[in-house]
């Protein structure tokens, strides 16, 4: 017996002698599959774009069933499909566009470095600058924990260091 050859796409095997293989690949079993296959790794909005093109497969949606399948030229899906397909790639659209921003609004490392380097700088090197202002919206508000009050003069009142952390 000689090598065998198998079909990820057909979940099939058979002796491998250029002749069967080459029948095989041409087969509109396999190309069926092989199509089958890449509609699944396809994104939705590639599918969405796709089908919208297509007008409706009356075999399919006459008879419940086209032989075609995926690989059909008419469309497979209702348009209520067509409807939850094109919400989930809108879906994917808007936490796709929510993780850019967030991305965008992280500052890079560097320019908080430079920040603080400019402000050491500038400033008397007696006095602690930080380099970070306290957000306004914050200075106003009463519900806000203890380590988030903007620390002011008058909230020191206990000097004694050798007292603290006991
Ligand atoms: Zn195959
Ligand atoms: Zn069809």
């Amino acid at each position: 017996m000689g090598r065998r050859y198998y079909c990820e796409y057909c979940d099939k095997t058979f002796i491998d002698v250029l002749e069967a293989r080459k029948k095989h690949l041409q087969s509109a079993h396999h190309i069926k599959q092989k199509n089958l296959h890449y509609e699944q790794c396809k994104e939705p909005a590639v599918i969405l774009r796709e089908e919208l093109l297509k007008t409706p497969c009356r075999r399919f949606f006459q008879h419940g069933s086209c032989q075609f399948e995926g690989n059909c030229k008419y469309t497979h899906y209702s348009p209520e499909q067509l409807c939850e397909l094109r919400q989930r790639v809108e879906q994917m659209e808007i936490s796709r566009q929510r993780k850019e921003d967030a991305q965008k609004q992280i500052p890079l490392l560097e320019s908080w470095l430079e920040k603080y380097e400019r402000s050491i700088k500038k400033t008397d090197s007696q006095i602690v600058h930080t380099p970070w202002t306290y957000p306004e919206m914050l200075e106003y508000r009463s519900d806000l924990p203890a380590s988030l009050i903007k620390f002011r003069p008058e909230h020191f009142h206990d000097d004694n260091f050798e007292e603290w952390g006991k």
